[in-house]
């Protein structure tokens, strides 16, 4: 994994390297906040390290500012200050947990294992969307009904996710046309009821019904009973 480590204290700075280095991690070093904040901003890391108490500012601030720069990276706060309300604090700017100094080595790297596992298992979740017996992984582009995987081409596949991201609703076709096939000014939007057929007979091929209604005038839906 790549980690950011900012810290001013040397001595925790060199212990956490040695230690994250020692488990194969490469490391990027910060000793102040805004060095800190420019190597959270130019390179993509798996989890940071951050210190509160920074020569140059604060690092609740630091956390809050890089998430409202949209820098989503796991954040461990590690700190001598355990007072609840600090915690607090840090969680709330963001941070996804608090390690308060003095610690040991097996906890450290145990908490940065369960943060990173956790930012891995939510952006994975992600990738998944279901409907019933109908499951789309975007990653691998898959579509699969009733656990049986249904090929289908890129546009039959971009309308599938569509549906599926806006299930339960009605969608027109100029939305469709809009946002499946990025077409603005259509009048002839005939094409999309074919693609709808595809879709149709491959799911209706797998499972005992299409999921897709029409809505006379209207568009389509795609109907899910999930408990969501
Ligand atoms: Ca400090």
């Amino acid at each position: 994994m790549n980690v950011l480590v900012i810290e001013d204290d040397p001595s925790v700075r060199t212990l956490v390297r040695a230690v994250l280095e020692h488990n194969n991690n490469e490391v990027h070093l910060a000793d102040n906040a805004t060095k800190g904040k420019e190597l959270a901003l130019e390179t993509e890391h798996d989890i940071i390290i951050l210190d509160l108490g920074l020569p140059d500012g604060n690092g609740l601030e630091l956390c809050e500012s890089l998430r409202s720069q949209d820098v989503d990276t796991p954040i461990l706060i590690l700190s001598a200050k355990h007072e609840t309300d600090v915690k607090v604090k840090g969680l709330n700017t963001g941070a996804d947990d608090y390690l308060t100094k003095p610690f040991n080595t097996e906890e450290l790297m145990a908490r940065i294992e369960a943060i990173t596992r956790r930012s891995r298992e939510s952006f994975a979740k992600k990738q998944e969307l279901s409907c019933g017996e109908l499951y789309v992984n975007l990653i691998e582009r898959k579509f699969r009904v009733n656990d049986e995987e249904v090929s289908l081409t890129n546009n039959e596949f971009n309308l599938m996710v569509y549906l599926m991201r806006n299930k339960n609703r009605t969608i027109s076709q100029d939305e469709l046309a809009k946002n499946v096939w990025d077409i603005h000014f259509d009048t002839q939007t005939n094409y999309i009821n074919v693609y709808i057929s595809y879709l149709r007979k491959k799911i209706r091929g797998h499972a005992e019904n299409d999921y897709i209604e029409t809505v006379r005038k209207k568009g389509f839906i795609l109907r899910c009973n999930d408990k969501e």
